[in-house]
This record gives structure tokens, sequence and C-alpha cells, in this order.
């Protein structure tokens, strides 16, 4: 690693690749480290599991915490569904990322899916969902219609027709443009020389490494980042953290047909619990493997051989910023009774959907609580300023992270968002 770089960026999620783009657009020296590996082996669940973060993925007392450790991020295993910035960002912070999410949403295409591609059990629970008074609508998607096909419902194990967008995309462009990309490489440490950052440490394939580089992003996502910056002496790191816990209302109509494991994930939904009561709701079943563990841990197994044709809907609530997150990357984090209350007001209102739309009383079902959006871990205004540097000048974040408050939604293209911003405040103060 003697090669001269003008800058590091430190994970290759959404927000690392967002950044990383726009910085090699702009001719900037750029290398990605990246903890996970590059393998594109997608599409099933034993692809998928060695990409997964298994040390969190135990109950940790307040939720089951799924990431993705790959080049991707959880991008790989993300649903694809597009949510833009929410504008508390703006009024607690006065950065306007707007203008960032229509750039993204004309350049990939973002949209609700067409009428071919909604499955069976999506457009069951929408009408049903309708039927109740629900404002229940097509969600917007980052998946390319021209390559996905109805009855596949695989989003979540790694596309593996290229029908949903990843941020392996961006990162293959930047790799065209110069960039390049070291996996297998995990970052511990920002080198520091009078205040300011110069380059990092950390474990890679050969053992322990020293890279040097004038500015340094980190992008490891909301539980990586603050890890890095609490050994780099950012104490305010990791104090506090959300994760958006979420649940799965599941039930049965009487019958064989397809349920909503093959459904695109997050086909449909409704924000309008959002605002006042903390959560949002749409359908979706976790991939089967997932399901079962669910349905061991609840004690259903009467419903094992239904998981093929199981109706499902997610509850995803906002989480206050609380517990803590260490040097080690252990976290501690109690769910929340206003967290509590949001889910089972969600359980409520999907129990609803799912009788309307023909599921029996019997086959009703909640899963455990899982979570799969952290941020919040260095926030705007604690951790880092208005242009995403750290109290390290020249060190910035460019990932979930930074996110200023709970959240509750989907969280990809804010963090597009978030890494272009980033880029565009670092080449403003390059000198
Ligand atoms: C199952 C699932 C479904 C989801 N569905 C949606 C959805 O439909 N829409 C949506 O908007 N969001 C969704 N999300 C959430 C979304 O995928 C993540 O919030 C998003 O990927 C966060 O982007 P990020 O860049 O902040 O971090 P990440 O995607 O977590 O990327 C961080 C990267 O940094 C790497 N890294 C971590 N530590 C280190 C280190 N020390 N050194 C080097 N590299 C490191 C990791 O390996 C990872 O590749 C979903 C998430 C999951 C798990």
């Amino acid at each position: 690693m003697n090669k001269e770089y003008e800058v590091i960026v430190v994970g290759s999620g959404p927000g690392g690749a967002s950044a990383a783009r726009e910085l090699v657009k702009a001719g900037k020296k750029v290398v990605m480290l990246e903890w996970g590996t590059d393998s594109d082996w997608v599409g099933s669940h034993f692809a998928v599991l060695p990409k997964m973060d298994l040390k969190n993925s135990l109950p940790l007392g307040h939720a089951m915490m799924i990431r993705g450790i790959t080049t991707g991020g959880s991008s790989l295993i993300y649903c694809g569904t597009a949510t833009r910035p929410a504008a508390f960002i703006k009024e607690q912070t006065g950065i306007d990322l707007a203008p960032y999410a229509d750039e993204f949403e004309e350049e990939l295409g973002i949209r609700p899916l067409p009428e071919k591609l909604v499955g069976d059990g999506a457009r069951r629970m929408l009408e049903a969902a309708q039927a109740l008074g629900m404002d229940w609508q097509l969600l917007p998607k980052f998946i390319n219609p021209e390559k996905c096909v109805r009855d596949c419902g695989e989003c979540m194990l790694g596309c593996k027709r290229g029908a949903k967008w990843t941020s392996r995309e961006f990162i293959k462009q930047a790799q065209q443009m110069g960039m390049e990309l070291l996996t297998r490489v995990k970052v511990e440490e920002v080198i520091q020389e009078n205040g300011k950052a110069a380059g990092v440490k950390g474990m890679g394939p050969q053992g322990p490494f020293t890279l040097r580089a004038g500015r340094v992003v980190l992008a490891a996502g909301g539980l990586g980042t603050p890890v890095i910056l609490k050994r780099s002496g950012v104490e305010k790191a990791g104090q506090g953290f959300f994760t958006d816990p979420l649940i799965f209302t599941y039930g049965m109509r009487p019958g064989q047909e397809k349920g909503s494991i093959y459904d695109v994930p997050m086909t449909a939904g409704t924000w309008q619990y959002w605002e006042k009561e903390g959560y949002v709701m749409t359908d979706l079943a976790e991939p089967w493997m997932l399901q079962l563990a669910s349905l061991g841990m609840k004690g259903r197994l009467d419903q094992v051989a239904n998981v093929a044709h199981i109706l499902g809907i997610m509850t995803k609530v906002k989480d206050p910023i609380s517990g803590t997150i260490d040097a080690n990357g252990n976290l501690k984090k109690a769910l929340e009774p206003e967290v509590k209350k949001r889910l089972e007001s969600g359980d409520g209102h999907a129990r609803e959907i799912l009788l309307k739309a023909g599921a029996t009383k019997s086959s009703l079902w909640t899963s455990p609580v899982k979570a799969a959006h952290p941020g919040g871990s260095a926030p705007i205004g604690k951790v880092v300023d208005k242009n995403l540097e750290t109290q390290i000048k020249r060190c910035y974040v460019a990932d979930a992270s930074v996110i200023p408050d709970e959240l509750g939604t989907p969280v990809v293209l804010l963090t597009l968002c978030l890494g272009k911003y980033a880029a565009s405040r670092i080449l403003a103060n390059w000198n």
C-alpha cells in the first residue's frame, strides 16, 4: 500500500459510494476500503449469509440487527424502496438535500413498479388497506422494471438479475474513472497529525496496515463509523443511535396461492402514520429461512408449512437516539416504551388489513423485533458540523450516522444525498 492517494473512503455502502464517485469525477485520487468481500455470488440464503454481520444479528435485548458486510454494504440486501429526505433534516440543520434527491430520482429512474410487477399478495393487501380507508399506495423503487421479473421476490437475497440498484453500480463507475477498491480491509482508526486526518490504520488480509492520504471520508455505516471515530478519540460518537425497529405481522388465506415471499418486497405501503404516530407500514415478508427462525422463536410451528403462502406486513418505527456503541462495536440499547407502543399500534392495523385480505384469525402471528437501519450515531451538530467534518480536521462522515434525529423510514436515498453533499463540501473546502 505505498501508492499516493488524496482521499480514503471507508465503507462501500450508498454513502461511501456516492461520495467516492463524486470525488473521482472531480479528478481526485481516491481509494475505497471495504471490510467485507467483493463476491458476486448472490440470489440465495447461502450466498448472502456470509455477507452479513452475524455478531449483531443475534437478539440484542432491543432487536435483531441486520446489516451487510460486503461491497455495497446493506444495499446488496435492501428491499429497494426509496424515500426522499425527511423535512426535519433541513429544518434542524439548514442542509437542503432535496436537489440531490431530484438528481438521483432522475438518474436512477426511481418510481413505483409497473402493474405487471405488482405481485398477487402485494395487490391483495393494497386493496384491503384501501378498503379500510388507509392511504396505501405503490412505493417508489430503485428497481429497473426492464430487468425485474414477477414472482421472484429475491431482492433481499441479492438481486441476481441486476434489476435492483445497489451501490456496487456507483463503485464500478468510480473504478472506471480510476478509483481503487480494496476489500477485506477493516479500518480501525484515523491517523492524525496536528489535529488533521493523515490516513487510516487497521487490519487487511495480510495483517495490520497503514495507509496515508490528506482526507478521510468515513462511510462505514451507522454502526461502523462511530467505532472508528471512538478509537480515534472522538468520544461523542456512539453516544446514542437509532435502529428503526420493525416487526412482521403474518396471516394466511385458505388455499395454496403464492404468498408475500414471491412479491417484490415493499411494493406498496402507507406513510400516513409516520408524522404523528411514528411508524410506516408496507407489504413484506422475511425470506423463508428468517421466517422459519421467527416461527421457532414465537412457538408458531403450526405455521411452518405456510411460509411460501403467507401474507406479511412490516411495521417500521421511529426510534429515539439512545443507547451506546463502544469502541469494540458492542451495542447497548433498550426497546424504548414509545417504540413498543408504535410497534403494537402498527401490528393492530396490520392484523386488520390481513383479515380484510382474507387471512384467518387463527393464522395471525407477529415476528420478534428486528432492525435494519442503524444511524444517528455521529449526528450533525454534535459529532459533525454542517460540512459533515468531525473534530479531526479533514475527516468527514458520509453515511446514515450523521442523521440528527429519529427517522423510521427507508434511508438509502437520503444516504446517497448525504454522500453527494459531503463530497461537495470536501471539494468546496479543498486547499
Ligand atoms: C434487509 C434490509 C432491507 C432494507 N431495505 C431498505 C429499503 O428498501 N430502502 C432503504 O432505503 N433502506 C433499506 N435498508 C437500509 C439500508 O440498506 C441501509 O440503511 C443503507 O445501506 C445504509 O447505508 P450506509 O452507507 O450508511 O451503510 P452500509 O450500507 O451499512 O455500508 C457500510 C459499509 O461499511 C463497511 N464497513 C463497516 N465497518 C468498516 C470498517 N471498520 N472498515 C471498512 N469497512 C467497514 C461495511 O462492510 C459496509 O459495506 C434495508 C436494510 C436491510 C438490512
